[in-house]
């Protein structure tokens, strides 16, 4: 399979897995059902000509509809990340009164909802995922709402700025998405385009092996990511980490048609590195896998309980590459939308911070460290005395 960034056939595998749920956002209700979820599989590719990243076994199974579960806001941390962003765009870019379309906006809309609040004029979220029962704000008039993919068939971007957040990972073709977008936009070289995404440099330098999962087709590097915009006609002005270098955050314009797209930027000199890391990824999960299998076991051999906290693809990413079933009790997740339901493939219960009270766990694995501080403070706040880890 050639490189879905940009059309190689300079690529190689580095690392494979079966028995992926082809869904790990999902909300289950039934443990059977949950059990029985479709499983996909992953062999992880990297480009050597561009160094994008990408599941070669990937089909498109991935379902995104209203059982789709993916909002990250009830964490305050998370909430308060995206509240920031919101504004910084909308002051920088000079969006204040202008027009905003989300591609991926979510389920409820908040990041659009967070660029009004900042100033943002008339804006649309397209999202096949999107609920409109869960939107704070229906307001027609300001607010318009599209449950549907972007797609060719959307049409011209009559916009001021495009948004994409945590979406484009889960687009498999992404030369040809990021193509429809700057078709759509047209001869406008004003329109900010404005994307978030995770940054594999940090999933393959850490084994972050809950990053890897069905769900995520496509990891860009900084360079990969730039490299694919300026291939598909854009100028690339910012690229930075951002999140605990989590995230890649990048702007860009349109550049003119046959226009030179402008110098490259520092962090994107990093091709080999890439490459590098890739080839390093298997060993490193072998060693990163080892060591949380040993801290379970450890914890069950002497009658103890462990439970992780989160409930979503990270978790359903832990619990699967591990082979984890019974030593993990259960799943906790502050989404009162989660609570007592079950994750696909793995058909543990998610359950509320407060039912650890009578669970009494010894061990608590946070499925994303950056929440530390808000689990330990919640933790504390029941009287619950387990140790807490963060991946
Ligand atoms: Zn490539």
């Amino acid at each position: 399979m050639s490189c879905p960034a940009c059309l190689s056939a300079n690529t190689e595998i580095i690392h494979e897995a079966t028995g992926l749920p082809t869904n790990s956002c999902l909300l289950v209700d039934d443990i059977d059902i949950a059990l029985s979820y479709p499983w996909g599989e992953m062999a992880l590719s990297v480009c050597l000509d561009c160094g994008f990243v990408y599941n070669g076994a990937w089909d498109g199974s991935s379902q995104y509809d209203s059982s789709y579960e993916e909002t990250q806001t009830h964490s305050a941390t998370f909430r308060a990340f995206a509240t920031d962003l919101a504004q910084d765009w909308v002051d920088r870019f000079d969006l204040a009164g202008k027009s905003v379309l989300e591609i991926g906006c979510g389920s409820a809309g908040e990041f659009l909802q967070m660029m009004v609040d900042a100033g943002a004029g008339r804006v649309t979220g397209i999202d096949p995922a999107l609920k409109i029962d869960r939107i704070d704000r229906p307001d027609a008039s300001q607010f318009e709402w599209l449950a549907r993919p972007y797609d060719a068939g959307y049409g011209s971007i009559e916009h001021d700025a495009v948004v994409c957040r945590h979406t484009l990972e889960h687009i498999g073709p992404v030369h040809e998405f990021m193509t429809e977008v700057r078709r759509g936009i047209g001869n406008r070289t004003d329109v900010a385009v404005l994307f978030e995404l995770p940054d594999v440099a940090r999933v393959l330098q850490d084994a972050a092996f809950e990053d890897v999962y069905f769900e995520h087709c496509s990891y860009f590097s900084a360079g990969s990511l730039a490299r694919l915009f300026r291939r598909t006609g854009f100028r690339v002005t910012g690229l930075r980490r951002a999140y605990d270098d989590q995230y890649l955050l990048i702007e860009a314009y349109p550049a003119e048609l046959g226009a030179v797209t402008g110098p490259t930027l520092d962090l994107e000199a990093d091709l080999d590195a890439t490459i590098i890391d890739s080839r390093r990824y298997q060993q490193r999960l072998d060693d990163v896998s080892a060591h949380w299998a040993a801290r379970l076991g450890e914890v069950t051999a002497r009658g103890g309980k462990n439970v992780i906290w989160g409930g979503g693809s990270k978790a359903v990413a832990f619990l699967t590459t591990l082979g984890l079933a019974g030593e993990v009790s259960a799943a906790v997740d502050i989404n009162p939308v989660k609570q007592g339901r079950y994750l696909a493939g793995t058909g543990h219960r998610v359950i509320a911070p407060k039912e650890l009270v009578d669970l009494e766990p010894d061990l608590v694995v946070a499925m994303n460290s950056i929440y530390v501080p808000e689990i330990r403070a919640d933790l504390d706040r029941l009287g619950v005395g387990a140790e807490l880890e963060g991946l």
